[in-house]
This record gives structure tokens, C-alpha cells and sequence, in this order.
């Protein structure tokens, strides 16, 4: 073997051989980031190394610092198992050292995203003619989103933001639900907007917006209006109502951005669907790959329904590069960047790996695995799903017959307790006042005896904490 294919061979059997063993890891990481940080401390290397003895030290210093969120147990965050086939992909990618920017630079990065992102609309039962820019994820998405949504109603308005940006333009009108993610703040402030000047809807008791309370904002709304909603909120997975936004929004300069960095994918599976009825009329939508669909990370697609809109606020326009016409697809015209990761192949990889009727068995299963725990801890007097359980997340208070400040350390006790055991990894969350464990339930890997052996164990860490 030449020492290139040993090196990569080595590299993947390091990847399988961590995979293979990911079920019985710990579900935590061992070192903390101090930690870590010694670990990798020292001054810049003054020579050149070997890259075969280079990958062996830098397994061997991040092993105890990893987190094994690709195990059966994880449900932090929302975090996708990173399919094997996706995973593969992009080693391949990385080798190739293919940058997504040009069509004629890289023809099979942009022709295998513009297939992708084909699949992508149909999976997703979006507008067919939408485009689709590959991004890092739905943080990246939801700025594209809220970026073509500036240009497009400011442009009805008379006012060119691209050339002339914000300073002096109309005000845009900007409404969220109470609850939205927090990258949607993030993506205002890239976007000039502010993240403090938009108007909240109150929500429910899930955290969707109140579909009379978003109407009567909208109403009175004035100017370029852009309204940004939800399709699976963080920690209960609620969608806002967007049939009565939608209406509400006939007949106003306004654009209605969801973001649906899990929740969308509920449009794949024939039970969820209806969960996410009506948001096909919105004009742009953040979704990731690397959350339900299972791609490895980062990855994730800015869909805007106007394909003019999107190109105008992303576009990057080179004298070195050819232009592309309708028929070619230039990824740097649809993100902020340049030179990027050919993210369209593990998307393609991924999506061919399940199949359509594997996608909606996934994002179904996830969302009857998370059903099965919530019935499973609900059924402890002192343990209570605070929200219906609409999709693959699960917001739970631990000691509802306790003083609150009690209850709110012991279900910081509970989740370094549930740390210290290694059998499940769940996160803390603030809701409604009241701090819970969240669990997401996003992995291909989970099944119905790892869901039963986490409530076995968050009971059991309940317990030994409660006293
Ligand atoms: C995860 C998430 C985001 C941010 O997505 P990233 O992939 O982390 O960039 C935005 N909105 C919602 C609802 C999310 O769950």
C-alpha cells in the first residue's frame, strides 16, 4: 500500500472503529473543555510532521474530549446520527478537496447539489421551482432567508437594499412568535434589522404563536413586513399556525420566513404532515440536514420560493469566474460564501441511503420513540411532560410537588447525575420560568429498548437525587 491509501485507510478504520463501539461508550464527554484545552496547548511546530504520526496523536489527545452524540442515548440539543453513507461522502469530499462555488470550476459539486436540492423540495413537498443554497445549518439558513426577504420587500418598496443598504430605507416591520430560536435574533442582527425591534406573538402553552394574536399583529402591521415563523419549536417541537398567517398576510408587501431546522422534515412523514400544513405558502424556509435528515455535520439548506430574491442578496459577482445562465447552478449565488465544503454530495448520499419511505420512517419513528418516554416519565406522580407532545421533543419537569428554586436545582443535580451514569445524554432548558430537561429524540440509531432504558435511567437519577 502507498503510504497515502494508509494513511486514509487508517483514518477510516479510526472512524469505524469509534462507531463500532459508540453504543456502549459513555454518553458524555470524559474531559472538560479546560481540560482539553491543556491537552492542546503548545507552540507552533517549527518543522513539518508525518501525517500518518500527526492523525494518531490528534486521536489520541481528543479522545477523552468527545462527546458521543452519534450513540444511541444522545438527546442533546437536536443533534442527527450522521448516516454512515453521508459520512462516507464526505471523507471522499474532503479528499477530492472540491470547493462548491462555480459550476464550470466544480461541475459535479454544483450539478450533485442542484440534484440534491431536487430531491430536497420533493421530500419536503415545497415549491418545485424554489432554490436551495447549501449552508452550515438552519442559523446560516434563516440569515439567507431574512436576507432575501429584506431585499425582495424592500425592492416592492421602491428601495434598492443591495446597492443602497439600510441607511435611509423604509423601516421593515418584523414579527416573531415569543418563542422562536434564538438564531433568529441572530440572523436580524447579520441582517441590519435588530434583534431587539421586532414584535413578539404571544404563544401557547406549547409555545406556537396564538393564531388570533398573529393575526391582529399582522393587521396592524405597516410597511415591508416580514413575519418569521416556527415549525418545531426547541423544546416542545410546536408549529405556528400558518394557514391563518398566511392569510393575514394576503394582500401586504410581506414575506413570511419559517424556520424549520427539524420540523420541516415533519412534511416527510404521512403522520406528521399535517402538522406542517400551510407553510408551503411561505416564501422561504431554513431547514438542516444535519439534525433530522442525518447528515453529517455541518449542513443545512436555505429553500427561498423566489429564486430572483435569494440570488440578488446572496450573489457574488467575480471578473474570474463565468457567470452562470437558468440552466447551471452556481452554489456561491445562494450563500454568503465563496469557496465552501461540497455539502450536496452527503446530502445526496444520505437522502439515497434511506429512500423516500426511509426518511418518513425515520422522522416518524423519532417522533413515536419520543411519545413512548414521555408516556413512560408521565406516568411518575412527580415527573411531568410540561407540553403536549407534538413531534421528536420532549420538555420534562422533575419534582412538580416541590417548591419551584428546589425543583429547579435538583433538575440541575438530576442532569449531572445523569452525566456521572453515562446512559443518557439529555440537556437543561429554561420554559416557562421553570428549568427542564429536554430530550430530542433525532438519531436513526435510537430504538424502542434505548428510549426504555433512558427512562429507566432518568427515573432511577431522579430517585437517587430527590432523596
Ligand atoms: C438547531 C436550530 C437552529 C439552528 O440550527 P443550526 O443547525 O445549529 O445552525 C435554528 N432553529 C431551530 C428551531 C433549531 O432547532
Amino acid at each position: 500500500m502507498s503510504d497515502l491509501a494508509a494513511l486514509f485507510a487508517r483514518a477510516a478504520e479510526i472512524g469505524a472503529a469509534y462507531r463500532d463501539q459508540i453504543a456502549e461508550t459513555p454518553q458524555r464527554p470524559d474531559a472538560t473543555y479546560v481540560e482539553m484545552r491543556a491537552r492542546f496547548t503548545g507552540p507552533v511546530p517549527e518543522t513539518g510532521g508525518d501525517p500518518a504520526a500527526i492523525l494518531e496523536e490528534m486521536v489520541a489527545l481528543a479522545a477523552p474530549g468527545l462527546n458521543a452524540t452519534t450513540g444511541p442515548r444522545f438527546f442533546g440539543w437536536v443533534i442527527g446520527g450522521s448516516h454512515p453513507a453521508g459520512v462516507a461522502a464526505d471523507m471522499v469530499v474532503s479528499a477530492w478537496g472540491q470547493n462548491a462555488g462555480n459550476h464550470a470550476g466544480m461541475p459535479a459539486a454544483s450539478a450533485v447539489e442542484a440534484q440534491a436540492a431536487d430531491w430536497l423540495l420533493d421530500l419536503l413537498d415545497l415549491p418545485r421551482s424554489a432554490s436551495v443554497g447549501f449552508v452550515t445549518g438552519a442559523t446560516m439558513a434563516n440569515f439567507v432567508g431574512v436576507a432575501a426577504a429584506r431585499g425582495e420587500i424592500l425592492r416592492r418598496a421602491g428601495w434598492n437594499v443591495e446597492a443602497d443598504g439600510l441607511i435611509g430605507a423604509p423601516p421593515i416591520t418584523v414579527i416573531l412568535g415569543d418563542d422562536a430560536h434564538a438564531t433568529v435574533y441572530n440572523a436580524l442582527r447579520l441582517a441590519g434589522l435588530g434583534a431587539g425591534r421586532a414584535i413578539l406573538v404571544p404563544t401557547d402553552a406549547n409555545g406556537a404563536m396564538i393564531a388570533s394574536e398573529a393575526e391582529k399583529i399582522i393587521a396592524a402591521a405597516e410597511g415591508p413586513t416580514l413575519v418569521v415563523a416556527q415549525a418545531g419549536q426547541l423544546n416542545t417541537g410546536a408549529f405556528d399556525p400558518f394557514p391563518a398567517i398566511a392569510d393575514a398576510l394576503a394582500g401586504k408587501n410581506a414575506w413570511l420566513h419559517v424556520d424549520g431546522a427539524f420540523g420541516l422534515w415533519a412534511r416527510a412523514a404521512d403522520d406528521l404532515k399535517h402538522l406542517a400544513k400551510g407553510l408551503e405558502r411561505a416564501d422561504s424556509w431554513a431547514v438542516d440536514g444535519h439534525k433530522q435528515l442525518q447528515t453529517p455535520y455541518d449542513c443545512g439548506y436555505a429553500i427561498v420560493k423566489h429564486p430572483d430574491a435569494h440570488r440578488r442578496a446572496m450573489s457574488i459577482e467575480t471578473s474570474y469566474l463565468p457567470p452562470s445562465s437558468a440552466a447551471e447552478r452556481d452554489p456561491s449565488q445562494l450563500v454568503p460564501e465563496l469557496s465552501r465544503r461540497a455539502r450536496g454530495f452527503a446530502t445526496w448520499a444520505t437522502i439515497k441511503a434511506f429512500g423516500r419511505q426511509g426518511v418518513a420512517d425515520m422522522v416518524s419513528g423519532c417522533c413515536a420513540l419520543a411519545r413512548r418516554l414521555a408516556g413512560r416519565l408521565n406516568q411518575e406522580p412527580d415527573i411531568r411532560v410540561v407540553h403536549d407532545v407534538i413531534l421528536n421533543q420532549v420538555a420534562i419537569r422533575f419534582g412538580t410537588d416541590r417548591d419551584p428554586a428546589d425543583a429547579d436545582a435538583l433538575v440541575d443535580a438530576l442532569i449531572a447525575k445523569t452525566r456521572a451514569d453515562g446512559v443518557c445524554f439529555v440537556g437543561p432548558a429554561n420554559w416557562r420560568g421553570e428549568r427542564i430537561v429536554r430530550v430530542s429524540v433525532s438519531s436513526y440509531v435510537t430504538t424502542q429498548a434505548d428510549i426504555d432504558r433512558t427512562a429507566d435511567a432518568l427515573i432511577a437519577a431522579w430517585r437517587a437525587v430527590r432523596g
